[in-house]
C-alpha cells in the first residue's frame, strides 16, 4: 500500500476524530485543515497509480526524497490532462473547502454554521472517492465506529437537502401552477435560485417574497446580489469582491493563493 494513500487515511481519521469531539470552534477548524489534506493526498494517490511520477513539480530534475511535489492545483489539472478529470459536482466540493482552508491558512478562521455542510460533502467525497476510484475498502482501514459517523453526517445532509427541494417545490408550485416538474428543473418564468451567504447552498430566490428567501435555510435572508462580481452578499458585511464594503480591510484577495 503505498505511503501517500496511509497519509490520506491518517489525516481522515483524525479529521473524523476532530469532528466528532465537539461542535466548536477550535473541533470545526481543525476538521477543515485535516479534511483538506487527506482530500489532496487521496487525489495525490490516484496520480501516483497511475505514475509515480506524476507526483513531483519538476520531473525533469533528478528526483530525490526531498523533491517537491505538486499541491491541490497541480493535482487537479494533471488529473484533467490525463482523462481522469473530476465531475462537476466533485469538483464543487473540492472548492468550497479548500475556500474554507484558505481562509483559515491565510486569515483567520470565521466559525460558521455551513461549515457543517463543507464537511459533510468532503465525507462524501472521500467515500465516493476512495471506494469508487481509488478501489479501496475504508472499512479496513477506519474503525467502523468513525465510518458509520460520517455516514450518517452524510445522509443527514442529503435528507436536509431532499426537504430544502421539497420545500422550493411545493413553494414553486403555488407561484407557477401551471409548472410540470416532472417536465422542467424550474418553471420557465421563474429567473433561477441563488447560492445562500449563509449556508452557501443554492436555495436563496430574490425578488418574490418581501425579504429573501433561503428554502435551505427555510428563514429569510438580509442579502442582496452583487451588480460588480454576480455573488450574493450578506448586507450587513458587503461583498467579498468589495462592493459595498468599509473601505478599510477586504480579505477577498487571500483565497486567490492555492
Ligand atoms: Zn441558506
Ligand atoms: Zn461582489
Amino acid at each position: 500500500m503505498s505511503e501517500i494513500y496511509l497519509n490520506a487515511v491518517d489525516s481522515l481519521r483524525i479529521g473524523i476524530d476532530f469532528f466528532l469531539k465537539e461542535r466548536s470552534y477550535s473541533s470545526r477548524k481543525h476538521t477543515i485543515l485535516t479534511l483538506f489534506h487527506s482530500i489532496e493526498l487521496f487525489l495525490k494517490e490516484r496520480l501516483h497509480q497511475e505514475n509515480r511520477l506524476l507526483i513531483y513539480r519538476d520531473i525533469d530534475a533528478k528526483i530525490t526524497e526531498d523533491s517537491s511535489t505538486v499541491g491541490i492545483r497541480e493535482i487537479l489539472a494533471r488529473l484533467d490532462n490525463i482523462g481522469l478529470g473530476l465531475p462537476k459536482d466533485e469538483r464543487g466540493i473540492i472548492e468550497k473547502i479548500q475556500k474554507r482552508r484558505n481562509r483559515i491558512e491565510h486569515h483567520r478562521y470565521d466559525h460558521k454554521e455551513a461549515d457543517d455542510i463543507v464537511i459533510a460533502d468532503s465525507f462524501k467525497f472521500i467515500l465516493f472517492f476512495a471506494e469508487g476510484v481509488l478501489k479501496k475498502d475504508l472499512a479496513s482501514d477506519i474503525d467502523l465506529e468513525s465510518l458509520r459517523a460520517i455516514r450518517r453526517a452524510v445522509f443527514e445532509r442529503n435528507e436536509l437537502d431532499a426537504i430544502a427541494h421539497w420545500r422550493f417545490d411545493e413553494w414553486a408550485k403555488k407561484q407557477w401552477p401551471e409548472w410540470n416538474p416532472e417536465n422542467e428543473d424550474i418553471p420557465e418564468e421563474f429567473s433561477g435560485t441563488l447560492d445562500c451567504p449563509i449556508c452557501t447552498e443554492s436555495y436563496l430566490v430574490i425578488g418574490y417574497h418581501d425579504k429573501p428567501f433561503c428554502f435551505h435555510c427555510n428563514t429569510t435572508i438580509d442579502a442582496a446580489d452583487c451588480p460588480e462580481c454576480g455573488r450574493t452578499f450578506l448586507v450587513d458585511e458587503g461583498c467579498g469582491c468589495g462592493y459595498g464594503e468599509q473601505p478599510q480591510g477586504t480579505d477577498a484577495d487571500d483565497l486567490s493563493n492555492d
